[in-house]
């Protein structure tokens, strides 16, 4: 009879109520599977034993053998400290204990030879070691011992209540005595054999207790790659679900609006980017299932065009359209920038935003309902519940990053049937996220930038040489050159950045005065229709310089603004910087981006610096960000909680989950329901993950 891995923990040997308690509250164990899954962080070589003497001052966890000398105590501003002096043949070093001190004492012997094994401290000229792990020479021979000896996570209360790593090793030991170490298949034969992958008994056990170093890997590879398959099936069979059971509207015809706008107002040439995106979402609408894409394109790639030339779709089979922005300003922008190429082709269109008049909010509800609105534009005003559509057809959401997956549902909620969704972002997430994270849209790519631009000269300059920048932003001025300068506005530090924006304001007030100079200043306490008068001043060109929190991060277009500076670069995020750089180059002009700093910069911040003076693709950019921050970072809070990897790295193990996602998508090609006798195993793990939620909860 195999051992039920959903068995409670108490009930294994050596937990008891107490440590199960703490087992559950402090790593979230509940089951025996859970402390199967339960994977070490690193491996010690626990073979190794160092002399005191050769102990380095670099806070090792290192494994020394020697005698307690004896005790004392030392008082300290709370209660008081024990030290013992520990001793071999070479030198003398203190272990410390802050709490347990009485059964410390107690259960130690002076002149009995220990190992010790924890991390050393280099303190007032001696070694220390804080609350090490403790045997008896003469137990610690009797025990297995490997040159990988697993180190398991662990939090400050469990080794304050005496649970180390040494009873979390034996617990797991025991696990392993009574289930005999015989788990359960969970990936088909198949694909076991193509990628030679061990067996998961024998993955697991090599991953908790590795019999060398080349098992350990194949252990790691096979539990990484199950882990990515997961997750991979599950995304894609979403996708697959979802396509065949919410039907879309099929746009099957490309009509006049759409033929009349490429014959003859099509502003300039489409680049091959463009036209194989519209290929891909002109195939989405006509097929009758509900378009989910997320289109991605870097700044300035030409998502907009793409954008309106599907609502044109849309229009031409009878439906109407929306595209929502996550803010005021870029909804403005896009309405200005269509509504001029609406006029040539006889389309109405509006825009609603937080700011828009209740008399011109009775207005559009009206013409929505009645048809006679095809386009809206706007901000999150356009999910409220007064706004209804005669028949939505389609719906934009540009820089997806902003809204979250719930908002986008609430879209859908508001027709009969869901209208097909495109989501377009310029902050480029690595493919490696993307798939992970976003395996249940699909994904198109603009991957070139519109021919004749010059790529924007970026560079790094400190604060003492902002004497030279002032110039040099005169000299730009000079030839008609409209600039940015761009403060960080952080929540945290709002009152500070906002200070700091304000002295910016005023030195360049000074250096550039009027009348000779004009500038304009937006900032997140500005009213928003202030905001929009000052932006607009600055886009028309009445204005030279743009002083400005990070409220114009997104998709502003100034093609006449060909200078970028902005002020203390160190403080921001990659990414951001990115898409700030974005606001430049977008005319024909040669444009620069100047990143000014102060002296002191962190190893992070040097490396955000010199990756954006090297590159320009955002892509590239995206990656560097990725692994300096993390993925949860990047997504942000809202979707962190979907990375919650137990073994992979998203960032380092991009190979296994392509080689996972290659295999999840020929599985389910194969076999779209996982009926073949042969993926049984499969579709067992699968039903088995969606039951126990605890364990596989990656995906909302
Ligand atoms: P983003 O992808 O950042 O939203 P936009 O759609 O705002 O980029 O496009 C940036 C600029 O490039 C706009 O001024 C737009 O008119 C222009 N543009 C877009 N596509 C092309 C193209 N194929 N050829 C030339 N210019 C283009
Ligand atoms: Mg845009």
């Amino acid at each position: 009879m195999s051992v039920n891995l959903q068995t409670p923990i108490d009930y294994l040997k050596g937990v008891g109520p107490n440590r199960a308690d703490l087992l559950r509250s402090e790593l979230g164990i509940h089951t025996y599977q859970d402390l199967i899954n339960l994977f070490p962080n690193r491996y010690i070589d626990r073979t190794k034993y160092y002399k005191i003497n050769e102990l380095q001052r670099n806070n090792a966890e290192v494994q020394v053998i020697g005698v307690i000398t004896g005790f004392r105590e030392v008082a300290q501003k709370r209660g008081k400290r024990l030290i013992a002096d520990f001793k071999d043949d070479t030198e003398t070093m203190e272990l410390v204990w802050f709490r347990g001190q009485k059964w410390i004492r107690e259960s130690l012997k002076i002149g009995k030879s220990y190992v010790i094994f924890g991390k050393i401290n280099w303190y007032s000229g001696k070694f220390s070691m804080p609350h090490p792990e403790l045997e008896l020479q003469s137990e610690h021979e009797n025990n297995l011992r490997s040159t990988m000896q697993a180190i398991y996570p662990s939090t400050e209360k469990l080794s304050n209540k005496g649970i180390s790593n040494r009873v979390v090793a034996k617990i797991m030991q025991n696990l392993f005595l009574e289930t005999k170490g015989k788990f359960a298949e969970t990936i088909s034969n198949s694909i076991r054999e193509e990628l030679k992958l061990l067996s998961k008994s024998d993955a697991l056990f090599n991953v908790h207790f590795p019999k060398n170093p080349d098992l350990l890997s194949r252990a790691q590879f096979r539990l990484k790659f199950e882990e990515l398959f997961y997750i991979q099936l599950q995304l894609i069979l979403k996708n697959l679900i979802h396509k065949s059971k919410i039907k879309g509207f099929v746009f099957d015809k490309i009509g006049d609006y759409f033929n009349t706008f490429y014959k003859d107002h099509l502003p300039f040439e489409l680049t091959n980017a463009q036209k194989r995106v519209l290929k891909e979402i002109r195939h989405d609408l006509g097929s009758n299932a509900q378009m989910n894409r997320l289109l991605q394109g870097d700044v300035g790639s030409g998502k907009t065009i793409v954008a309106f030339m599907s609502i044109l779709m849309g229009l031409d089979n009878g439906f109407q359209c929306c595209l929502m922005a996550p803010t005021e300003i870029l909804s403005v922008q896009h309405y200005n920038g269509l509504i001029k190429l609406c006029n040539k082709l006889n389309i109405s269109i509006s825009i609603l935003t937080g700011s828009s008049k209740t008399s011109e909010r009775r207005d559009i509800h009206k013409n929505l309902e009645n048809g006679n609105l095809q386009i809206l534009i706007g901000t999150h005003a356009l999910l409220e519940d007064k706004v209804k559509f005669k028949n939505l057809g389609l719906a934009i959401i540009d820089e997806q990053h902003r809204f979250g997956v719930k908002q986008r549902s609430k879209l859908w909620k508001k027709n009969t049937s869901p209208p097909h969704i495109l989501v377009m972002t310029a902050t480029p997430i690595p493919r490696t996220l993307a798939m992970s994270v976003y395996g249940d849209l699909d994904i198109s790519v603009i991957d070139e930038l519109p021919e004749g631009r010059k790529p924007i000269k970026t560079v790094h300059r400190y604060d003492n040489n902002r004497l030279k920048v002032f110039k040099f932003m005169k000299d730009e001025i000079a030839k008609g050159r409209q600039i940015y300068v761009v403060y960080p506005l952080i929540q945290e530090s709002e009152k500070m950045d906002y200070k700091d924006l304000m002295d910016g304001y005023e030195s360049i007030s000074r250096e550039f005065p009027m009348p000779n100079y004009q500038i304009s200043i937006v900032h997140g306490k500005m009213k928003a229709t202030d905001k929009d008068y000052e932006m607009q001043r600055f886009a028309e060109g009445k204005t030279n310089i743009m002083v400005a929190t990070t409220v114009i991060e997104v998709g502003v277009n100034v093609p006449n603004a060909s200078v970028m500076v902005i002020e203390s670069a160190e403080r921001f995020g990659l990414s951001q910087l990115h898409q700030l750089r974005g606001r430049v180059g977008r005319g024909a002009e040669q444009s620069y981006c100047i990143l000014m700093t102060s002296h002191k910069l962190s190893n992070d911040s040097k490396t955000r610096l010199e990756t954006m003076v090297r590159s320009s693709d955002g892509f590239e950019i995206a990656e560097v960000d990725l692994k300096l921050r993390g993925p949860g970072d990047i997504m942000g809070t809202q979707q962190s909680g979907v990375l919650n990897l137990r073994i992979a790295d998203i960032v380092k193990d991009k190979d296994i989950l392509e080689q996972a996602r290659y295999f999840a998508k020929s599985v389910l090609k194969l076999d779209p329901s996982l009926a073949l006798p042969e993926h049984k195993v499969i579709l067992n793990t699968y039903r088995q993950m969606s039951k126990y939620r605890n364990i596989w909860n990656y995906i909302s």
